[in-house]
């Protein structure tokens, strides 16, 4: 075994070094009574300890908890865990204020229809009034069926109810949010995911088959080529700079793309200011050098990609659209992307240079993207471009790091989709120290994403079924036979015995979304303000500062019938109706609860990391006050709800009667995490992984990719061997545990040659052993069967979840068919807007688009969609580009955060940051305030004045980009005007993804 062999604990460790100080300090002259009198004297000798994860970015820091007398008395960073290995950012070491905090919500409050103040109520009266309200609104708007063309379709749904939030809280509680909204036909679901990382899901999906980070923070370690795009790792996940830094002493080169200089990018070795939004176009050109230069790893892509397959005729790129557009829908018909095919219904692989082959393909449409053309549209001088293609190209492997700057677009797929080709290219995808790294900004949006909190997945990313879907065998028809068999499972999960062959695993029973229809949060908002969405339920996340074009946010408030908030915090979503400027209680008649939620340190149960490692809470403390864990109030709330249906009759109402839910109220998480896991149902035991799961309804699961995380029968996310590392990779495979099954580096059968073989001996992790007649390694070899040999088709399907087996450098339609079957296989997941990444500007751009004279924005964009809340500005009264993100030292909507003294005097009052040459122009100084305006609001700030932002040269034109922090609202210890007041909220076609990245703005010193 390689790779850390300490014997003790590093916390074992520090405590132990604490009381012998003594001895040690004797050596030295000091006087040792004296000194044994201050280790007596330790504040926390008789605190009880125990571990907690940080509740704030998903790098999911280790946290050591002392409580004494039923308080907190410290909160430190645990030394024994594998990301953080004690340290804590500002936001983490802040957190023991949280337990004793003056501001958190003790009792359940009722805010009455046009008054102006809280009331008091028993959690009895809460639940009942919540109970109540959903099951008259669920009556009074069911959609038992839908016509279309003539036919009529089951769909099981009401679209007045909704329910938001999930990345804050455990994944048990995700899973029951689902499962209960599933069950009372609810289509608006969604979560903080659609408005941060949605469109890194389709994107990941449509290159690897899955849509997670690929490697871990750990691995930043083994990257000898770092590229930092879109992301202020350093302050948005600090953690991550602890891991940036350990490459760098290991002589890897760091590149930062951002519109700022920040503290990220005194990390790096190289600092690029780039336009926000035109990322296609930087990486377009980097894709285009390495083509030319010839510098890609052809036996990489022979082996591991589609570079060799051939592609249809059909398909072709013109002035700016793929073949298949049609103009009036705004959409394309992808079975235009399709490959040539052979008798059996594969896709025929020839060689790289055929000219039908994805390679010649991708080659055509790059050379339109040279340095000069990228530079003109980036800003970035075009030899700092080669430099960084250089670098990447002359360092393996090379990773790649990125957050919102790049998801958050109106082309925020596609920014994803050129990493992926770029690092399909490098060979870099499955090995150590490569890939593509997604940095998850909530402690558990990825569990929430995992557990479908969202309208369009079903838990472990199985689409939701559609009106068009009736049975099990229709929705396999667009899923797969592969998939099928997990969504039998869930419903086995879901309904235990009720579910059988002869009724479709109750299948029908489900919610049909209609298939030409958007439940995204945004449509949530839109939906009330047509007065058509009465009752809305939010779980920690707080809209009313986070989402774009807040107007929109506030009026669709205003018109609910009823809103629910469960938060340890009064957040200003909560608190909408509260008399401000443009607010009258009076006015307003939406009924509105607040349910004490209790905070991270107050509950037990799991999340997971950015890098899929989940981990389990334990609850150290009482729920403050009144307080409860969601987990409680959901349980609390279905029970209630059953309760009023017992003796209904009606055909709508039967799925409570027979819902599989049953969670006794001492062990809650423990139990629903066993049912996600899930079960042999014949024998009662748990299953130990995926291979365990059956077609034929004999097993459940309740997320598959969490199959095995109760192996052995044992709660794997409660291990913490941090000392077991061979390899030295930093996988630590004995802590906790990462799904799917505790593989740790996605698709590293890539790691290997045709054979099995490492490409880098040096640098290996998984490999063929001949002699054993199986994959092994370091880490769990990502592979179909550990027994299915180079020799065998399984031994060759390195990116196993998409339908071709391989990685998709052609974005293209793909059915696999299935020899058992008459249905497919699998089917590779297509993007809405291009088989490959095509450069568009922003949908408020100061600029044209230079690419293609008649296509300026993504032409798969439909904007606006409600008349007189979105505006659309145009340079000329608009002429600075904004770009909004957080500061490190307050988090998200700073329900937490602005509530805390500490962090606070870090960081007290939101501003604007300005160039010098910008605030020369318009005469403003440091301090001075600013009115910042966009065609959707207005507010006043502060002027940040700093030379981390340059005036650019944008197609021989200047372009002064301007920035924002967006972690402001009306609520908390520290207040001030939200600047989603000002963002747009046009949407990237694919997943609705807001462009909070880049919209323009106006700026002029207040009262002037
Ligand atoms: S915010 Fe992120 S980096 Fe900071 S302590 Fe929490 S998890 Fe760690």
């Amino acid at each position: 075994m390689g790779g850390a062999t300490l014997e003790v604990s590093r916390r074992t460790l520090l405590k132990t070094t604490a009381a012998g100080a003594g001895l040690s300090l004797a050596g030295f002259g000091f006087n040792i009574p004296s000194v044994q009198a201050a280790v007596k004297g330790f504040k926390l000798e008789d605190g009880k300890e125990y571990t907690s994860i940080c509740t704030f970015c998903a790098c999911g820091c280790g946290m050591v908890g002392y409580v004494k007398d039923g308080k907190m008395i410290n909160l430190e960073g645990d030394s024994d865990h594998i990301v953080n290995e004690g340290g804590l950012c500002s936001k983490g070491a802040s957190m023991s204020v949280i337990p004793n905090s003056d501001g958190r919500v003790l009792t359940p409050k009722y805010r009455a229809p046009k008054s102006d103040k809280w009331e008091e109520i028993s959690w009895e009266d809460a639940i009942e009034k919540i109970a109540s309200k959903i099951v008259q609104v669920r009556n009074d708007f069911w959609i038992s069926s839908e016509e279309e063309n003539g036919k009529t379709y089951n769909v099981n749904r009401c679209d007045a109810l909704s329910f938001v939030g999930g990345a804050q809280v455990h994944n048990e509680e995700c899973y029951l949010i689902t499962k209960m909204t599933r069950m009372l036909g609810v289509s608006f679901l969604e979560h903080q995911a659609r408005l941060c990382h949605s469109s890194t899901v389709p994107a990941l999906t449509a290159a690897f088959g899955r849509g997670a980070m690929t490697n871990t923070w750990q691995d930043l370690k083994n990257s000898k080529a770092i590229l930092i795009e879109g992301s202020n790792a350093a302050e948005n996940h600090p953690m991550s700079a602890k891991w940036l830094m350990r490459a760098k002493a290991n002589g890897a080169t760091i590149i930062h793309v951002d519109p700022r200089f920040t503290r990220t990018s005194k990390l790096a070795d190289i600092h690029a200011q780039i336009r926000p939004g035109t990322d296609i176009a930087f990486l377009g050109a980097i894709i285009n050098y390495i083509i030319e230069k010839e510098a890609y790893d052809v036996e990489y892509l022979l082996t591991h990609t589609n570079a060799a397959l051939l592609v249809s005729p059909e398909y072709d790129f013109n002035d700016g659209l793929f073949a298949g557009y049609n103009e009036e829908k705004h959409s394309y018909d992808k079975k235009k992307w399709a490959y040539q095919l052979d008798g059996a219904g594969k896709p025929i692989v020839a060689t790289l240079n055929h000219p039908d082959s994805v390679m010649m393909k991708l080659k055509e449409f790059y050379k339109r993207y040279d340095l000069e053309t990228a530079s003109n549209i980036t800003g970035i001088p075009a030899e700092d471009i080669q430099k960084i293609a250089e670098v990447m190209i002359n360092n393996r492997p090379g990773t790649v790091m990125y957050a919102l700057g790049m998801t958050q677009h109106t082309v925020g797929v596609q920014n994803i989709r050129s990493f992926t080709v770029m690092q399909f290219l490098l060979g870099n995808v499955g090995k150590p120290g490569s890939g593509i790294n997604a940095l998850r900004g909530e402690p558990n949006v990825q569990g929430s994403t995992d557990f479908a909190v969202l309208f369009n997945y079903f838990p472990g990313y199985l689409s939701t079924p559609n009106h068009r879907q009736q049975t099990l065998d229709e929705w396999t028809k667009a899923s797969g036979t592969f998939r099928a068999k997990f969504m039998v499972n869930l419903m086995k999960s879901w309904f235990g015995e009720n579910a059988n062959k002869d009724n479709d695993f109750c299948y029908p029973l489900m919610p049909k979304i209609n298939a030409d229809k958007n439940y995204s949060i945004y449509r949530i908002f839109e939906t009330a303000l047509e007065k058509e969405m009465k009752f809305l339920y939010i779980m920690g996340q707080n809209p009313l500062v986070t989402s774009p074009n807040l107007n929109i946010v506030q009026a669709g408030l205003e018109k609910l019938e009823m809103l629910v908030v469960a938060d340890p915090f009064e957040t200003e979503t909560a608190c909408f109706w509260q008399k401000r400027e443009g607010v009258e209680p009076a006015n307003i008649d939406t009924e509105v609860i607040l349910l004490p939620a209790a905070s991270f340190l107050e509950k037990e149960g799991t999340l997971i990391n950015s890098s899929r490692l989940v981990q389990w809470r334990y609850a150290g403390l009482k729920p403050l006050g009144k307080s409860k864990p969601d987990i409680e109030i959901i349980d609390l709330l279905f029970q209630k709800i059953r309760e009023k249906y017992a003796n209904s009759t009606e055909e709508k109402d039967k799925i409570f009667k027979l819902a599989n839910w049953n969670y006794p109220a001492d062990n809650r998480s423990e139990t629903v995490l066993k049912e996600i896991n899930g079960y042999d149902i014949k024998t009662g035991k748990l299953l130990n992984s995926i291979g365990e799961i059956k077609a034929d309804g004999s097993t459940s699961t309740g997320c598959w990719v969490y199959a095995g995380v109760f192996a052995g029968n044992e709660n794997q996310t409660l291990r913490k061997d941090f000392q077991t590392d061979p390899g030295n990779l930093g996988i630590f495979p004995k802590y906790a545990w990462t799904w799917p099954g505790n593989i740790h580096i996605l698709y590293n059968r890539a790691s290997c040659d045709k054979n099995g073989k490492p490409f880098d001996e040096k640098n290996k992790i998984i490999w063929w052993d001949e002699n054993a007649q199986k994959w092994t390694g370091y880490d769990i070899p990502d592979v179909p069967s550990a027994k299915d040999g180079p020799a065998t088709a399984n031994g060759q399907k390195p990116f196993r979840m998409s339908g071709e087996g391989l990685g998709r450098l052609f974005g293209g339609t793909y059915a696999d068919p299935d020899p058992a079957s008459t249905l497919p296989r699998d089917i590779s997941y297509v993007t809405s807007d291009g088989p490959f990444p095509e450069f568009y500007e922003p949908v408020e751009s100061p600029t044209k688009n230079i690419l293609h004279e008649n296509v300026a924005s993504n032409p798969c964009l439909i904007y606006p969609r409600v008349k007189g809340f979105q505006e659309i500005g145009n340079k000329k009264d608009f002429p600075y580009v904004l770009c909004t993100s957080a500061v490190s030292e307050h988090w998200c909507s700073g329900a937490y955060t602005r509530n805390v003294p500490w962090l606070n005097e870090l960081v007290k009052e939101t501003f604007i940051e300005l160039p010098h040459s910008l605030a020369d122009k318009l005469n403003i100084k440091n301090g001075d305030k600013v009115k910042v305006n966009s065609a959707r609001g207005e507010v006043v700030v502060k002027a940040m004045v700093t030379n981390r932002i340059h005036t650019l040269k944008i197609n021989g034109e200047e372009c002064t980009v301007v920035w924002m922090p967006y972690n402001w609202g009306f609520k908390g210890l520290s207040s001030a005007a939200s600047t989603n007041l000002l963002t747009i909220d046009a949407g990237d076609p694919n997943t609705w993804i807001q462009e909070t990245k880049a919209c323009l703005v106006n700026v002029s010193k207040a009262g002037a």
